[in-house]
């Protein structure tokens, strides 16, 4: 398969697209140290706008900021309650009790961040200045990442011209103890909607990246997922049918709030049955870090263009990554284990 880079420089066409950030008044500095290394390894010869989108009104001083240092336009939306909150369904006692069974998980007694997830998987892409403006493409980003590595081509003009329909650039294995009935959730979808002759999976059984998720006989999930505070896709994938009716009826499951659900493990587990494998793209060449976790390129070629380590990338190590994983799943052959972060 040929890959075709764009060119490198400002003179190419534009698509219909730009970031879309979720982000808290207080993380305004975190945001402004993102946006900083977004526009000076990219968005400065480009100038791709900016969506913000908070549950709670930004201040004057966080529209401001966010403005001044970008050379894009930037747009400013409330998240309201028919997006953020709990729907009729939901036990809210019930999910009290399980939130506090779950302290030992990662963010597993907080009521906020199950909003948060259920947001991502269930409402971005259809909140109102979303749709208003009409992008193809988004790119996520959040306060406090960092982007290592010049970039001096178009990613969004990348996508469209290879036919991508989504992008990540660091695969890791979810904590088990936030999706328990996830998978056999999706399962139940997929068998109801069968039987009611919807094939919402038509690429399914020969063309999907499904072994991204699970074995050959697909029991269960491996829990492998794309990681979505960096996500490069197109709306209109979670706009499809399937996607929505898949997302109504793990919403009326009430996985988000009883469990932990992640948008990560609910978007990676569509996109890797629902598209075609050559549809999923993996970003080498954007050395990205997101809390502690990092990927850097490791060829030489992409690392003259990156100020991160190579021997810090999260790439191959065991019982993290699953890399290793995704090159198998895709037919791609990897150097395997060759090194962890701590060496
Ligand atoms: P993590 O990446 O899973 O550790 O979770 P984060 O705390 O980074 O949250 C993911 C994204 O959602 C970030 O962009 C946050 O700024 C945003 N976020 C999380 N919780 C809230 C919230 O309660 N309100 C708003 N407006 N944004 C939130
Ligand atoms: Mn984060």
């Amino acid at each position: 398969m040929t890959i075709q880079l764009p060119t490198p420089g400002n003179t190419t066409q534009r698509v219909k697209a730009g970031f879309i950030v979720l982000v808290r008044n207080e993380e305004l500095y975190g945001m402004l140290d993102s946006m900083y290394d977004v526009e000076t390894r990219f968005n400065s010869k480009f100038s791709y706008p900016w969506i913000f989108l908070n549950n709670e009104p930004f201040t004057e001083e966080f529209i401001q900021l966010t403005t001044k240092i970008t050379s894009g336009k930037t747009h400013y939306g409330l998240v309201d309650e028919s997006m953020w909150s709990y729907p009729s369904w939901i036990d809210q006692e019930k999910a009290a009790r399980n939130r506090e069974s779950m302290k030992s998980i990662p963010y597993g007694t907080s009521e906020s961040y199950r909003h948060m997830c259920r947001f991502q998987s269930g409402f971005f892409w259809r909140h109102p200045l979303v749709l208003q403006l009409g992008w193809e493409f988004y790119w996520r980003i959040e306060p406090d990442v960092r982007y290592y590595c010049d970039l001096d081509y178009d990613p969004f003009l990348y996508m469209k011209t290879n036919n991508k329909q989504y992008a990540f650039t660091i695969a890791f294995v979810e904590h088990s103890g936030t999706i328990p009935t996830l998978w056999s959730t999706i399962r139940e979808f997929v068998r109801i909607s069968t039987a009611k002759g919807k094939n919402y999976f038509p690429n399914l059984a020969t063309e999907s990246l499904y072994r991204f998720v699970t074995e050959e006989d697909g029991e269960s999930y491996n829990s492998c997922h794309f990681w979505t505070n960096f996500e490069i896709a197109r709306l209109d994938l979670w706009q499809t049918e399937a996607y929505q009716n898949m997302f109504d009826f793990l919403d009326k499951s009430g996985g988000f709030f009883y469990e932990r659900w992640g948008d990560a493990p609910v978007h990676s587990i569509f996109a890797s049955l629902f598209l075609k494998k050559d549809e999923i793209h993996f970003f080498n060449d954007i050395g990205y870090k997101h809390s502690i976790y990092e990927h850097c390129p490791e060829q030489e070629s992409l690392l003259k263009r990156c100020t991160c380590n190579p021997a810090r990338t999260l790439d191959y190590t065991d019982n993290m990554s699953c890399l290793n994983t995704y090159m198998d799943a895709q037919g791609f052959s990897t150097p395997k284990n060759r090194k962890t972060v701590n060496e």
